[in-house]
């Protein structure tokens, strides 16, 4: 019998890497989970979501991971050897180079599992001069519901350790204002993070981010998007019956 977290992490991975979702193709995305105490498991590098293995996972220790996070700047080569020295089985595959960030993420209160995907229509409106609207404002009551009442935006920023120092900064921003841990985040030119205390509200969240691009480019083409007031927003989101789907979906 597998490790239940192990085995919900290969669900969420196969989900996320369907073909027909275009969420993400080849080796693109990852994904991780919170293990135990210190430790998590994330996708290893150039492994791919939809076909993901036992063996494609690699187990590692937060306590040699984040204290990455503090430090200035180190060579690619520099931070390949700590992500291989966090590991706890030495034989293990070398684990992606977002680990970072996801160690973090994986570090907030309430958080279990993390989804990271380059999708089709999120990106065409990433790349685009509207990739802060779609973060900041919100469409319809169902996006509300599974993405939160705004995303976290990340501007453009390399991969690696600046991503994963940046994602916290704008993180813990998001925390101060809202008052609670955002669903999504946003990065330009690059993709999207969806995280959750279960691998179905973290996939919630990314199909519902991917319908939500979809909506924001259709309603563009014809003279919009009207978005919700911030008014309508936080009045949806602190609706029961909300709370009530929220907790039926596993979110
Ligand atoms: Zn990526």
């Amino acid at each position: 019998m597998k490790n239940p977290i192990l085995q919900d992490l290969l669900t969420l991975s196969h989900e996320l890497g369907r073909e027909d979702r275009g969420l993400a193709m080849l080796g693109e995305g990852n994904t991780s989970a919170r293990l135990g105490d210190d430790t998590y498991l994330v996708k290893a590098s150039g492994t791919c979501l939809g076909t993901l293995k036992e063996d494609d996972l690699v187990e590692c220790r937060l306590s040699a991971v984040l204290p990455l996070l503090e430090k200035d700047s180190l060579t690619d080569q520099q931070i390949d050897g700590a992500l291989l020295a966090a590991r706890v089985d030495p034989k293990a595959k070398k684990p992606s180079v977002e680990a970072v960030f996801h160690a973090w993420l994986l570090s907030l209160p309430g958080i279990k599992f993390v989804g990271h995907t380059h999708p089709t229509t999120v990106n065409q409106i990433l790349c685009s001069p509207r990739a802060q609207e779609l973060a900041e404002r919100r469409m319809f009551p169902d996006e509300i519901v599974c993405c939160g009442v705004a995303s976290v935006f990340i501007p453009l920023t390399d991969p690696g350790l600046k991503l994963a120092q940046v994602i916290r900064r704008e993180t813990k921003a998001y925390v101060k204002k809202h008052q609670q841990q955002p669903r999504v985040i946003l990065i330009q030119n690059h993709g999207i993070i969806t995280l959750g205390g279960t691998w179905q509200s973290v996939l919630a969240a990314m199909l519902m981010a991917e319908k939500a691009a979809k909506v924001f480019v259709g309603a563009a083409q014809l003279g919009g998007p009207i978005f919700l007031s911030e008014e309508t927003v936080a009045r949806i989101a602190g609706r029961p019956d909300e709370a009530y789907r929220q907790r039926a979906l596993k979110m």
